[in-house]
């Protein structure tokens, strides 16, 4: 286990809120209570750019190398999979080339392939999960800067990408970052889902936070990663999955896009705004909510 000093998104210095003492992994399960080892897990912000995140850090190939959670599984993604497709189906079709960050078990690609016949390429370490999809080319492995440029030589450039609950997972979100800028086609468009942090702090949901949840995101840090990784922020759609999630639309920077680009942008600021003053209050007072 590693224990982080700086900031995953600005390496500045980080603050405790509030220490957990000792978990145990919540992926492993054992049969004799002693083989359960638990770990010490803190809730941290950063000085500089408040990002809220983990200081332990467990190896990742621990974590998700065998990954217990199964995407088609539930019901429920089925219908986050329809309501995603509802706001770009336009921009779908059989010449679309698709790219899911962390695609889990495939489900979702199969999904959007059943539906577009759309050209489909996911990247996912969970080896237990690659199921043999004729039509969907599934990679094993993390996304990162390094396995960006390798699929491009192979694949080329995506019109969509999708991260959908992935980037709270990561060690090091600036790769997934260029990694989608290096792949991201001229215009096309990249789709991160990510629990919010806001209902996480107002609604006390401590259970959400484990080692596997390194980061918790907000508009704000979105914000800052595309500053920092040649993207732009178009659009965010507050979403109801994991208990308040935010669905944060991204494109390359200095692109000319002839759709509402402005009222798009202003969405986004609105939110950003009014989630910045709650933030900071809420930081400000020790993470604790108003009684009210
Ligand atoms: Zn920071």
């Amino acid at each position: 286990m590693i224990f982080r000093k700086q900031c995953r998104i600005c390496k500045n210095k980080l603050k405790k809120i509030i220490s957990f003492n000792k978990i145990a992994l919540v992926g492993e399960f054992f049969k004799n209570k002693k083989k359960n080892k638990k770990y010490p897990l803190s809730l941290n912000y950063c000085v500089s750019c408040m990002h809220v995140q983990i200081a332990e850090i467990i190896n990742p190939k621990r974590l998700f190398s065998n990954y217990l959670w199964e995407t088609g599984v539930t019901k429920a993604n089925h219908k986050i999979f329809e309501q995603v497709v509802k706001s770009y189906k336009k921009k779908i079709n059989h010449k679309t080339k698709v790219f899911e960050i962390a695609s889990n078990d495939g489900s979702f690609l199969k999904f959007l392939y059943q539906k577009f016949k759309c050209q489909s390429v996911g990247i996912d370490p969970a080896l237990n999960l690659k199921k043999k999809e004729k039509k969907i080319n599934q990679i094993s492995g993390f996304f990162n800067y390094k396995e960006s440029k390798k699929i491009f030589k192979k694949f080329g450039s995506f019109d969509l990408i999708f991260a959908r609950n992935v980037l709270a997972h990561v060690t090091d979100p600036n790769e997934i970052f260029t990694g989608i800028n290096h792949l991201l086609a001229k215009e096309g468009k990249a789709i991160i889902e990510v629990p919010h942090l806001l209902p996480i702090i107002k609604n006390l949901q401590y259970d959400n936070i484990f080692h596997e949840h390194q980061g918790f995101h907000s508009i704000k840090s979105i914000k800052d990663l595309c500053e920092r990784n040649y993207l732009k922020l178009s659009n965010v759609e507050l979403i109801s999955s994991q208990g308040g999630s935010i669905r944060c639309e991204l494109k390359k920077k200095n692109i000319l896009h002839k759709e509402s680009k402005k009222v798009s942008n202003l969405i986004a600021y609105l939110f950003f705004l009014k989630e910045y003053n709650l933030l900071y209050v809420y930081l400000k007072r020790g993470l604790l909510p108003p009684l009210s």
